[in-house]
């Protein structure tokens, strides 16, 4: 990696007060920003590959981050910490080229002989605020987009993984100078202390108030956003579905990370004809994919935990049932998969994103229920259908709206570096992963040259008279 600065020149980060550190990195972005911005496709290929590189040789660290912040199964720490980041590497290092070329557009009739084009330019020095549920895949992943986009940026990683925020600052920190990429960590201060400043653009993952936060911060320098937020998403079992399959499908998307996840299955909206067949076969397949030690990690912390028990007592309090799990051991913040009926349509777990090992299953008698329950709540990040009837699948799509869908699978829409990822209302603005991430952290730039020295507008430019009218008339009309 070419080292942009003199590092002498910075001392190590954290070694000096916050605001002053704050100050510092940040001015020395801006002085940087436009060297950065001025890269060249092949250079940035050459970063992107090297963070590659780093992450497949850091790959152990990494496993040994995750454990020790929440226990997470060293598999899982790979599939989705590490392989999210690498295809969002590989696939921006294959199509940069292109994406940075200039794109041509062809001239309307009422600006015939121009030649106009869009291009991609840098934003500048770029905020990444993210969130602890898979800490290096939601802040290396954008990394990899505001880099492959020619910009400077600086990382604020959740406080709640510390181990994984310390190994990200090692990790970059040997790759970049912290006038090009800076780690400083921190909580909702440092947080505050870092939206003071002008960014040309906040990458913000995390919970919509927190996102609200962020936005108001980002109005006072008109700072563009990205908010990457959360919410409920639900999913639909239509008699249609193939049952075993929906089920191991559903079982895996809620349960993975203990159902610490932005797209995770929130609540289950049954078809009640097939709900008893089909809450049997997921019992069977939670059962079989997470009962065996280390299948799946904890809880983050405490704090969690204690929120999860309290909503499950709730539910319990309002007439719910559990149907499977609802065991949790507070000392090592454990929380078996759990599944509910009955729970009250007012309650937390009906109202607000679980973000947990907990599904309430709600079976519907026809489908415009299940559309009307998700149509009451704000747009979600994710809406799940199984389904095997067209007509079925097509009325969802026409009647609901949503960040992003999959149809007969879950979650596993995050992994398609084609498709545009984000959220919609509630869950978020803008878009992020593949050309849609280099879009965000672009500024797109209309250009349009002028090769006539005298040009038809000008016959309509004033004063105006009676033929210039005759031509305005006629413009408005046919042109
Ligand atoms: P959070 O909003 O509490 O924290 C996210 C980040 O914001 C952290 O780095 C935190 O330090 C910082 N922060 C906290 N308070 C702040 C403040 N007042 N001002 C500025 N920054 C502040 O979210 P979380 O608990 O880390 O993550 C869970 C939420 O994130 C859930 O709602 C989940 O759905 C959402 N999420 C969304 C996505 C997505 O891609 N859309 C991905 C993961 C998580």
């Amino acid at each position: 990696m070419t080292i942009i600065a003199d590092a002498s020149a910075f001392p190590a980060i954290g070694a000096e007060p916050e605001s002053l550190e704050i100050d510092r990195v940040f001015d020395a972005q801006r002085t940087m920003r436009a060297r950065i911005g001025a890269t060249t496709a092949d250079q940035r290929i050459e970063k992107l590959r090297s963070l590659e590189k780093a992450l497949l040789a850091r790959r152990s660290d990494i496993r040994a981050a995750m454990y020790a912040d929440y226990r997470k199964p060293a598999e899982e720490s790979d599939l989705s910490e590490v392989y999210p980041v690498l295809i969002e590497a590989r696939h921006a290092r294959r199509h940069l080229r292109r994406w940075m070329k200039p794109r041509g557009v062809s001239a309307p009739l009422a600006l015939f002989g121009t030649r106009s084009r869009i291009m991609h330019e840098p934003k500048g020095v770029v905020l990444i605020i993210s969130p602890w549920n898979f800490p290096f895949n939601l802040t290396l992943g954008p990394l990899v987009s505001a880099i492959a986009a020619g910009n400077c940026a600086i990382i604020k990683p959740s406080e709640m993984t510390p181990h994984a925020a310390a190994c990200m600052a090692s990790i970059l920190g040997e790759l970049f100078d912290p006038s090009e990429v800076a780690v400083i960590k921190g909580g909702a201060e440092t947080a505050t202390a870092l939206l003071r400043k002008p960014f040309d653009h906040i990458f913000f993952t995390g919970s919509p108030a927190v996102g609200k936060v962020v936005m108001r911060a980002a109005a006072e320098h008109l700072a563009s956003v990205t908010l990457e937020l959360g919410g409920k998403s639900p999913v639909i079992v239509d008699a249609s579905a193939n049952l075993d399959e929906a089920a191991t499908k559903i079982a895996w998307g809620k349960y993975l990370n203990s159902g610490q996840i932005c797209v995770a299955p929130d609540y289950l909206l049954v078809d009640r004809k097939i709900s008893d067949d089909f809450v049997t076969r997921l019992k069977e397949k939670v059962e079989a994919l997470f009962s065996q030690a280390g299948s799946r990690g904890g809880i983050v912390n405490d704090r969690h935990q204690q929120r999860l028990s309290r909503a499950l007592a709730g539910a319990l309090q309002q007439g719910a049932t559990v149907l499977a799990g609802g065991v949790t051991d507070s000392a090592r913040n454990d929380f078996v998969p759990t599944i509910l009926s009955g729970v009250s349509p007012d309650g937390q777990l009906l109202q607000e994103e679980i973000f947990g090992p907990l599904l309430p299953i709600v079976p519907y008698d026809n489908l415009e229920d299940a559309l009307r329950v998700i149509n009451e709540k704000e747009k979600p990040l994710a809406l799940y259908l199984f389904s095997h009837d067209r007509s079925v699948i097509d009325r969802v799509l026409a009647e609901t709206s949503a960040g992003g869908t999959a149809i007969n699978d879950t979650v596993v829409q995050f992994f398609h570096t084609g498709l545009p990822f984000g959220g919609a209302g509630n869950s978020g603005i803008g878009r992020a992963h593949g050309f849609f991430g280099f879009e965000a952290f672009s500024n797109i730039r209309g250009v349009l040259e002028q090769p006539m020295r005298r040009t038809p507008l000008q016959l309509m430019y004033p004063p105006y008279n009676a033929f210039k009218r005759r031509l305005i008339d006629l413009t408005l009309r046919f042109l």
